[in-house]
């Protein structure tokens, strides 16, 4: 639900500027990258309404029709992410999440989804309008398909340097190790290979 094809992940620009794709693996977990909690929060990209409307364009939902969002609709996407990223986090190293994490993301469940619709062209979208807080339930019941589903134990950290991107590793292998190849897999090839020369 809630994929296309087209889908090749949110555009994110690495530390040393190069601009590549990351693809988390579910669209629960794409409002991730936008910012999140304590030292993440110097990454934050959603400030206003339209920011939120930009990422549901770079999300895997159909951005069609464009959803009403209001200035109220920010700091709930910003709760939800943070909520998000804390549940991932503990979920990551082990642990048990907070109540009151499990409780925003409940919420925003809670609230009425998008709702599909096909097409004559079979072609899918969603009913009009669609609202923000249906996009954020959208979202939310996602992350909780994913946490409680046949990957829940699939979520990970990049492992590149200084990386702490996080994803749901749906491939098949189960052996995702990267945000992206073209950015730390690529890092990691090259440092390898420098290494190799030297001897190290
Ligand atoms: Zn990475």
């Amino acid at each position: 639900m809630a994929g296309t094809a087209t889908h090749h992940g949110i555009p994110l620009r690495s530390g040393s500027g190069l601009s590549y794709r990351f693809d988390p693996g579910a669209l629960g977990f794409e409002l991730l990258p936008t910012g999140g909690p304590d030292w993440m929060a110097r990454y934050e990209v959603l400030h206003t309404p339209e920011d939120l409307r930009r990422w549901v364009g770079q999300s895997r939902l159909d951005p069609t029709p464009e959803p009403e969002i209001g200035a109220e609709d920010v700091p709930a996407a910003r709760a939800l992410r943070d909520a998000l990223w804390r549940i991932g986090l503990a979920r990551v190293a082990g642990e048990g999440p907070a109540d009151a994490d499990l409780a925003t993301l409940n919420a925003a469940a809670a609230r009425p989804p998008l709702v599909p619709v096909i097409g004559q062209d079979g072609a899918a979208g969603w009913a009009a309008p669609a609202t923000g807080a249906q996009v954020l339930s959208t979202v939310a019941r996602d992350a909780i398909a994913v946490l409680t589903g046949p990957y829940a134990d699939r979520i990970r950290i990049c492992s590149g340097d200084n990386c702490a991107l996080m994803y749901v590793d749906t491939s098949r292998p189960g052996r995702r190790r990267w945000c992206a190849m073209e950015n730390c897999g690529n890092r990691h090839k090259v440092r390898a290979h420098r290494a190799r020369q030297s001897g190290e």
